[in-house]
């Protein structure tokens, strides 16, 4: 078994068994020699100093995935205040509905920064973004 150093300061391993050569984060391959099995896919390893590079067992710790990653980016996983887009409305759009926001952005198409309050308002706004498109349809035919 070696380890070596990634560019992103994070240690990786390589290691042997039956079914061959297998590489590895190195805290991660420490922490299941250290519980005497394989994590989980939703298990991350966590340094307790905040330091990568420090692969002490001691500085090692498991975290679900979810409140791992919320450790390491608090801004992307809180609550914030936003104002609907069509009836001005503030208000608070939950770390859940901004992850599934995210999710749908692309296949719903609207822009960025367009929030909705309720269902009726997104409702709304894709039924002007329909009477839009249809005008602009409607004036192509006529020239
Ligand atoms: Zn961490
Ligand atoms: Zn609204």
């Amino acid at each position: 078994m070696y380890t070596y150093l990634c560019k992103d300061g994070r240690c990786r391993c390589v290691y042997k068994d039956e079914n061959g050569y297998h590489t590895k984060s190195y805290p991660r391959y420490l922490m299941e020699q250290k519980l005497g099995r394989l994590l989980e896919p939703y298990e991350d390893v966590h340094h307790i100093d905040g330091d990568p590079s420090n692969n002490n067992p001691d500085n090692l710790c498991v975290e679900l995935h979810v409140e791992h990653e919320k450790k390491h980016n608090p801004q992307k996983y809180s609550d914030k205040v936003v104002r609907c887009c069509v009836c001005n409305k503030e208000f608070i759009l939950s770390a859940l509905q901004q992850k599934y926001r995210t999710q749908n952005r692309y296949r719903r198409n609207t822009p960025n920064d367009s929030y909705f309050c309720s269902k009726r308002c997104s409702g709304l706004y894709g039924k002007s973004v329909q009477q839009n498109a249809g005008v602009s349809e409607w004036h192509r035919k006529g020239t």
